[in-house]
Parts: structure tokens; sequence; C-alpha cells
């Protein structure tokens, strides 16, 4: 079933991420490839915490893959490329797309946290 409806484009120069991978906004990258950019996020939840976009915009990873299967592979080959520089192969790391109201995305940019550097907790707190 496709997902609803929630539109594939937004209103990108209002958008945050695509602001920053236009470099109107700072931000500190760790690792950029033709279609991604990856870099740390400004209020890190674990001791690494690094946020992985497309540089085209998409609202979110469900409308991203569906729409463009082969850079949602980008996309997961930059966080697995993240997660080995930044030294989490080894002790484990969480990926997470929060993605909606229900799953708490604030950022209308498709992105995924790659999280580790310490033992990350419960995956859900309720
Ligand atoms: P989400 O709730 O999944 O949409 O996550 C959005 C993430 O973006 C949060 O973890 C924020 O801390 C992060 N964030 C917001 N503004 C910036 C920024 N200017 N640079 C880096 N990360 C940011």
């Amino acid at each position: 079933m496709p997902y609803p409806s929630r539109p594939t484009i937004a209103l990108v120069t209002d958008c945050l991420f695509c602001r920053i991978v236009a470099g109107d906004i700072p931000a500190t990258v760790v690792r950029e490839t033709d279609t991604t950019l990856a870099f740390r996020d400004i209020d890190p939840k674990a001791a690494v915490h690094v946020l992985v976009v497309t540089k085209e915009h998409f609202v979110d990873i469900a409308s991203l893959a569906q729409a463009d299967p082969e850079l949602t592979g980008d996309l997961m080959e930059t966080a697995a490329v993240v997660a080995e520089t930044e030294g989490l192969l080894a002790d484990g790391f969480r990926l997470i797309f929060n993605t909606g109201a229900y799953g708490g995305q604030e950022v209308d940019h498709v992105h995924a946290h790659v999280l580790g550097g310490e033992p990350l907790g419960p995956m859900v707190c309720k």
C-alpha cells in the first residue's frame, strides 16, 4: 500500500537540511558524496550522532524509498561508511529514520540518525 499523502517535494527553500546541503547554514560535515551529505547533529543524543541526508529533497524515508530505490541505497551506504569511520562497527550502533508525526520527525527532509559510541538503552521509551 503506498505511503499516504505527505508530499514528496516540499518548499525546499524553507527546508533546514536543504539549506545545509546548499552551504547556507553551517554544519560539521563528516562525509559527502555526489548524492548524500553526513553531518553531526547539533544536539547530540549519544557520544556519536551523525545525520545522513540525501542532497535531493525528499520528505521522509517512505517517500524516498518508493520514488528512488537507488538513492535510498546511496543513503544507506553513506550511513554504513559513517558508522565505520566513526568507529562504531565493533560495538554496534543504531540507525533511525523518524518518520511523520507519530515517529517524532521534526525536520521534513529525509535523514538517517547514526547513533553510537556508548550503550544506547532501550529502543523506545514508553
Ligand atoms: P528528527 O526529529 O528525526 O526530524 O531529527 C532532526 C534532528 O535535526 C534533531 O536531532 C536535531 O537536533 C537536528 N538538527 C536541527 N537543526 C540542526 C542543525 N542546524 N544542524 C545539525 N542538526 C540539526
